[in-house]
């Protein structure tokens, strides 16, 4: 259980507490109270039925009625231990059955042993499943920790700088600690655990901070000062339109790092469609007219080959090179693009992680541009910047919003820029869920947006039937609609198919010769076909949030009024029910990305998984605790500005322990 020493099981806190100041009488109990403890007798023991069924049953009274106490596994020590006519405190969760109340396996104590006044909240505390099957349970570990700290006189160590613990008003460490296992009430319980979240997440703050500081101290920038001709030829003679007030501004926002010598390390959110890759494009110009060249990095092939054709599509005749690295590019060819790359004529690389290998050398890299789904831990970024003598700039694009307490964590070391307005013109995407047994209402719409000339998506959660799990999957799908629709020409997509041929057919829908699209995920980031202005999610009850808000922003990229249409099966739980809601309810990827940090917890975010272990939080919790972080941050912040040079023997503290905490087990620098 991770428990060594007695530090350990100090820190082992327990998941709830129980009230037990109250005992209840066996006639106020009702079906649906959470835990109760009754005082009173055994009265006789019976056992009941055979087999895997067998139970030993106790029949228990406090005077009121009576209540029988439920044993499924028969075992000696059970008669053994209690015995009749003796007077117990019973505790268990109530359960109303064959006319009488039942408590299975209940907790028992000795009621001349247990008084009310030492029995206030008592510790719940969680056991892995291994070591229950031991035979540990939670008593057993309330027994340590009561002893623990009946015993233990000297007080535990603080952890915050005193200046801290007095500005905020906070319980010492101690205190904390102790409260944590036996609170003295309520209020004292959450000021305890406010105190270890808020200390938990400021050493994160302060190392991702701390981290920053040296990382400015230690590196400069490569100077851009210029607006040079090819931005500005671009912008005046390029460019379809005009840039968004948002766009324009966080184009400032760069160039001022980038002209400032200093690295630019910095965040752009924007929501889907909101015009990031222009943004980069742009940001990669301002680069090229300072005589350095760029580079962008996607998070799948099809994405670099979608950029890459972007790119040449908007810079048109300019004299700019533009080329693709991926791990499909390979011998004559590979060669070519790295030799451009290294003698420097290659201005604009576009590709996936294969670029970040260390063969592939630039003459004079000045800007990476991180276009991602899947997230790029400090340490990979780290890698980007030894790909020239002084590191280039990083731009981070996510490919969705994320909220704002995970990305000061996740993201925590870059600066961040938002787009927070959609070009002109985009009408709201119409979000309807629908469920699987209306097809016939669903080919209707179908036909109808085609027969105005619009083009369809449908996606699938699976290529082919499984056994295993009872969803729509691709290959029937796409049969099925061929019979529906024998007029209309039919592409699919999906992951298992050779590049070239998953190009072509996605070439084929973005061209117009195809009406409907049957897809899985694999056209889920980035893919731009404006005439597509359906989507159609099949199992949509299967997909996340982030996912959804993904696959929708596919379509509503033309000026015509678009759909998503989420189809599920009948029976959902109630978070599946919320989250589709949510869906119908916002377009806001913003807001749908709170919404989700809110349901799943930040470890199941996409993405975060890899970075489980720098995450391993004790008390506080993300998707619970953002003020908490927004404090913490603050907290760190004025540490780091008050004590740049590790010198103020007030803040002493805080170093010392953050040396010790990077020592004991986190490697916080791989925080991604
Ligand atoms: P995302 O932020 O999801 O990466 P894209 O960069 O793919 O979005 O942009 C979505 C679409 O909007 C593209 O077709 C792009 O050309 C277009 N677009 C970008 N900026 C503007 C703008 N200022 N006005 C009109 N359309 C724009
Ligand atoms: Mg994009």
């Amino acid at each position: 259980m991770g428990i060594h020493t007695l530090e350990d099981l100090a820190n082992y806190f327990p998941f709830k507490h129980i009230d037990r100041s109250r005992i209840y009488y066996s006639h106020e109990l009702t079906g649906d109270m959470p835990f109760v403890q009754l005082k009173g007798r055994i009265l006789s023991f019976d056992e009941e039925g055979k087999g895997r069924k067998r139970r030993l049953i106790a029949h228990f009274s406090d005077d009121h009625g009576i209540v029988d106490l439920v044993w499924f596994n028969v075992q000696n020590w059970i008669q053994d231990t209690y015995k009749l006519g003796k007077e117990y405190i019973v505790f268990g969760k109530p359960n109303f059955y064959n006319g009488r109340f039942q408590i299975s396996h209940p907790d028992i104590d000795d009621a001349s042993a247990l008084t009310l006044s030492t029995m206030g909240m008592q510790p719940f505390y969680s056991i892995p499943v291994k070591a229950a099957k031991r035979g540990v349970t939670s008593r057993m570990i309330e027994r340590l920790t009561n002893t623990l700290f009946r015993q233990l006189s000297d007080r535990v160590p603080e952890t915050l700088p005193e200046v801290i613990v007095r500005k905020q008003l906070l319980m010492s460490r101690d205190e904390a600690i102790r409260n944590m296992h036996y609170p003295a009430n309520a209020e004292a319980l959450s000021r305890a655990s406010y105190r270890l979240k808020l200390e938990e997440l400021f050493y994160i703050q302060l190392s991702i901070l701390k981290f920053t500081a040296d990382r400015q101290k230690a590196v400069h920038g490569i100077p851009c000062p210029r607006v040079g001709t090819m931005f500005m030829d671009f912008y005046h003679n390029q460019l379809p339109f005009t840039l968004t007030g948002a766009q324009q501004r966080v184009i400032k926002e760069m160039h001022a790092d980038m002209k400032s010598g200093r690295q630019m390390n910095r965040l752009l959110q924007g929501d889907v469609g909101s015009g990031k890759t222009l943004v980069a494009l742009l940001v990669m110009l301002l680069a090229i007219d300072n005589g350095l060249q760029a580079c962008i990095m996607a998070p799948t092939e099809i994405l670099a080959e979608q950029h890459l054709e972007t790119f040449r599509n908007f810079l048109g005749d300019m004299p700019l090179r533009v080329e693709l690295l991926t791990g499909m590019v390979k011998g004559k060819r590979r060669q070519t693009v790295l030799d451009g790359l290294a003698s420097g004529e290659v201005n604009i690389l576009v590709g996936t992680h294969a670029v970040i290998e260390d063969n592939v050398v630039f003459r004079n890299l000045g800007l990476v541009v991180i276009d991602e789904q899947h997230r790029f831990g400090v340490a990979q970024r780290a890698r980007l910047w030894r790909k020239n003598v002084v590191p280039p700039h990083v731009l981070v694009m996510t490919a969705t919003p994320i909220p704002r307490t995970l990305a000061m964590t996740l993201y925590g070391d870059l600066d961040v820029s938002i787009i927070n307005e959609l070009p002109p013109g985009r009408k709201p995407i119409t979000t309807v869920h629908q469920y699987e047994n209306r097809a016939v209402t669903l080919y209707q719409g179908i036909r109808q947006q085609i027969s105005l000339g619009r083009q369809v998506y449908v996606v699938y959660p699976l290529i082919k039937e499984s056994e295993k799990m009872d969803l729509q999957n691709l290959e029937d799908g796409y049969d099925m609609l061929c019979k529906t629709f024998p007029d209309l020409k039919i592409s699919k997509v999906h992951g298992k198919m050779k590049a070239a041929e998953k190009d072509a057919e996605m070439q084929r829908f973005a061209n117009g010769e195809t009406n409907i699209l049957v897809a899985t995920t694999v056209i889920e980031v980035g893919v731009n076909v404006p005439n597509a202005s359906v989507m159609v999610i099949q199992n949509a009850e299967r997909f996340g949030l982030a996912q959804l808000h993904q696959l929708r922003g596919r379509v509503g990229r033309g000026a015509e009024q678009s759909y998503c249409i989420l189809v599920t099966k009948f029976e959902l739980s109630a978070e599946t029910k919320k989250r589709i809601q949510i869906m119908t309810e916002t377009n806001d990827g913003f807001e749908i990305a709170e919404a989700d940090l809110k349901f799943r917890g930040p470890g199941d975010l996409e993405g975060t998984q890899q970075s489980g272990t720098a995450f391993e939080l004790r008390v506080a919790n993300l998707a619970r605790d953002g003020q908490i972080v927004q404090q913490a941050r603050d907290l760190a912040r004025e540490v780091v500005e008050n004590d740049p040079e590790h010198v103020v023997p007030q803040y002493s503290l805080c170093w010392s322990r953050l040396e010790q905490l990077g020592k004991d087990q986190q490697d916080w620098s791989s925080i991604s």
